[in-house]
């Protein structure tokens, strides 16, 4: 295959150090070993040291990510390097692109619009754009500053053995092999992760067979800094498109190329891909080609992520296609769930046990990453011709119907998950009116201290807080956890002392009222809150979210605000049509249409939706049934 190599970044090469390990007689016993030093493994050690937990991390490259990989960097991805390296994120939000609206176009049309976040006082944006190798380098150059970390390039980890005590490693460098223990190992090592293979543990989904396109171009052209999303445009029929704006004056684009007879080399010819970007951005247009390739998607996954004391993460454990952003931001979001928990069952704060709760807490995670990933994959190529005529017909209503938007899957973006029906989470005793439930990640708020504007998230310690509203003073010694909890107040508007909520933010986001409280996880989720002070409440989350008790029955929250509840719909509309005949398939539309219009109360509504539905009336703007 012909590839084109970026111009606008020069990978840094890191050496292969010559370390005492290589000649020693004894096996030197480490903390944590990590293999892999992509978003997973940097993140780990990182946030391992900042908790003083050791590590030591093989990469067998000698450099950073090379090429296109990820680019859209989440919210929450960031907020957790903003709490483990602020430094690092200062330098990501400043090089990144801040986009938080998107655009979904239908052939010619623009569609709709979507806003990210349109909630003012938070500090992170909603999405960045960052190629993969700048936000690795920037972790990089902040392991360099921790004395904790020992990051060893050029040398290739191989699991070897475990028992009750440890685990054994073989590193392998040109400057001869040698072993390792460690009391625990992160494997990080990505989609191709040897240690899976060796410990035998099957990576099991589906291959999406669709071929895509990425060429990353430079160009004189200034589009928005806006996510822009095609269907079936006039410069790449039948299929879809997607433009991004990185740094450097990149942008990516993604063009799909089909299933049946992409020869791949044919359509790496730099004239080839040029004559493609040239009917979508114009023959006036200057551009010059950065970086292309064409990959497949998979969707796959290992059952169980924690093998005793070998515990997977990232890529290595399940990986996703790109629509969604879900790859890197679900590696990222796997370490912030497994760090402290790790860091406390090595430190005597917690039990063994407390590390099965990442196995808990994040599998569901990565079903749902691979969900909206398939059906984002499923909605943008759809694979019959009811499903195409289904997707076609949302596309269009979607143009003047809220609720049809709402449907269109151009990927569902990475968003932190719910860990609701968790044995950590305790169960809701009260009535709150705000959007956040036991068992969600912190919504950050803007906050004064001083008269200077400061960050709820920056408030927050690396170990549980509990934040406060309203002047209640605490007895910390009522407060019975094996290590210190931080305590936060913060004031209602009408003080200068410490933290205050001078916009109301704090008050309308997490319903506060004079005395309620939040109890808050080291990564930052709701693990349990009160509307007055009640320190059995506090010991029994703490109890709870650690593990500490054996009260680990399972909390039931319902999420009060489901995103995306439709698509499962949308899926068992598709489903119920697989492998019927076209007369099969009619008799079921015109039976569901009946159906429905028994759901339908009066015939006013009713004509209402048979004239949107024949295309009348579309000034209407949302039907309600
Ligand atoms: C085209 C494309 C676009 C993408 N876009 C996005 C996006 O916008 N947002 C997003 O969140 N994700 C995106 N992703 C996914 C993202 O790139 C991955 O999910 C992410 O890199 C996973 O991180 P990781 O640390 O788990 O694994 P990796 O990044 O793969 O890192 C693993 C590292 O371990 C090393 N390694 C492997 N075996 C060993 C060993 N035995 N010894 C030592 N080192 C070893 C590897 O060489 C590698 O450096 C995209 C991916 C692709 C391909």
């Amino acid at each position: 295959m012909k590839w084109v190599l970026p111009k606008t970044y020069e990978n840094p090469t890191y050496p292969l150090k010559k370390v005492a390990d290589m000649e020693s007689d004894t096996v030197t016993n480490y903390q944590v070993a990590i293999i892999g030093a992509g978003p997973a493994g940097l993140t780990a050690a990182l946030d391992l040291a900042n908790r003083g937990i050791s590590s030591v991390v093989f990469s067998k490259e000698n450099t950073v990510s090379i090429g296109s990989r990820a680019l859209c960097f989440s919210k929450k991805s960031l907020e957790v390097i903003n709490r483990i390296a602020p430094k690092a994120v200062e330098k990501m939000l400043a090089k990144g692109v801040t986009w938080n609206l998107g655009k979904v176009f239908y052939q010619e049309d623009e569609v709709y619009k979507f806003n990210l976040l349109p909630e003012d006082g938070h500090k992170i944006p909603a999405f960045i754009n960052l190629q993969q190798y700048y936000f690795e380098e920037y972790l990089v150059d902040e392991i360099a500053n921790q004395p904790l970390i020992d990051l060893r390039w050029q040398s290739a980890a191989h699991f070897v053995s475990q028992d009750e005590d440890k685990v054994t490693l073989e590193i392998e460098t040109e400057l001869g092999n040698y072993n390792i223990e460690a009391e625990y190992l992160l494997a990080c090592g990505g989609v191709r992760s040897k240690t899976r293979e060796t410990m035998n543990i099957p990576f099991e989904g589906e291959l999406f067979e669709e071929n895509f396109l990425i060429a990353d171009v430079t160009m004189e052209n200034d589009f928005p800094t806006e996510r822009w999303f095609w269907f079936d445009p006039p410069f790449n029929k039948g299929y879809s498109a997607l433009l991004h704006k990185e740094p450097d004056g990149v942008y990516r684009i993604d063009l799909q190329l089909g299933i049946d007879g992409v020869d791949k080399d044919k359509e790496l010819d730099p004239e080839r891909i040029k004559g493609r970007l040239r009917r979508m951005l114009g023959d006036d247009c200057k551009f010059e080609l950065e970086w292309t390739s064409i990959y497949n998607f998979r969707c796959m996954r290992i059952k169980n992520m924690v093998h005793d004391r070998v515990i997977f993460a990232g890529d290595s454990a399940h990986q996703v296609s790109p629509f969604g952003a879900r790859g890197a931001n679900g590696s990222i979001q796997d370490i912030d769930n497994l760090a402290w928990k790790l860091a406390y069952v090595l430190q005597g704060k917690a039990p063994k046990s407390l590390l099965d709760s990442y196995q808990e807490e994040r599998s569901p995670a990565a079903d749902e990453n691979i969900y909206h990933s398939s059906n984002a994959t499923d909605f943008i190529s759809p694979k019959s011709e009811i499903s195409t005529l289904f997707r076609n017909q949302l596309l269009s209503l979607a143009k003047d119907h809220v609720f049809a938007q709402k449907m269109v899957n151009s990927g569902r973006l990475s968003h932190a998950f719910k860990y609701l029906n968790s044995t950590l989470t305790s169960s809701e005793k009260e009535e709150w009116n705000c959007k956040l439930q036991n068992g969600y990640p912190l919504n950050d708020v803007a906050l004064k201290h001083n008269g200077e504007t400061s960050y709820l998230l920056d408030a927050l310690s690396d170990d549980f807080n509990l934040v406060l509203y309203g002047d209640v003073l605490v007895d910390v010694s009522k407060i019975t956890a094996h290590f210190p909890v931080n305590v936060i107040s913060i004031s209602e508007g009408n003080t200068n002392k410490g933290l205050v909520d001078s916009n109301g933010y704090f008050k309308k986001r997490y319903d506060a009222t004079p005395g309620s409280w939040y109890l808050i996880r080291p990564d930052h989720y709701i693990a349990n809150r009160g509307r007055t002070l009640d320190y059995e409440a506090i010991n029994m989350g703490i109890c709870k979210a650690t593990q500490a008790t054996s009260a680990i029955e399972k909390s039931n929250i319902t999420d009060a605000n489901p995103a995306y509840a439709k698509d499962d719909m949308y899926k068992a509309l598709i489903e119920a049509h697989e492998g019927l005949s076209k007369e099969e398939s009619d008799a079921l539309n015109a039976n569901l249409v009946l159906l429905l219009m028994d759901t339908v109360q009066g015939k006013e509504k009713w004509n209402t939706i048979l004239n949107t539905a024949n295309n009348t009336t579309l000034s209407n703007k949302e039907i309600t049934v």
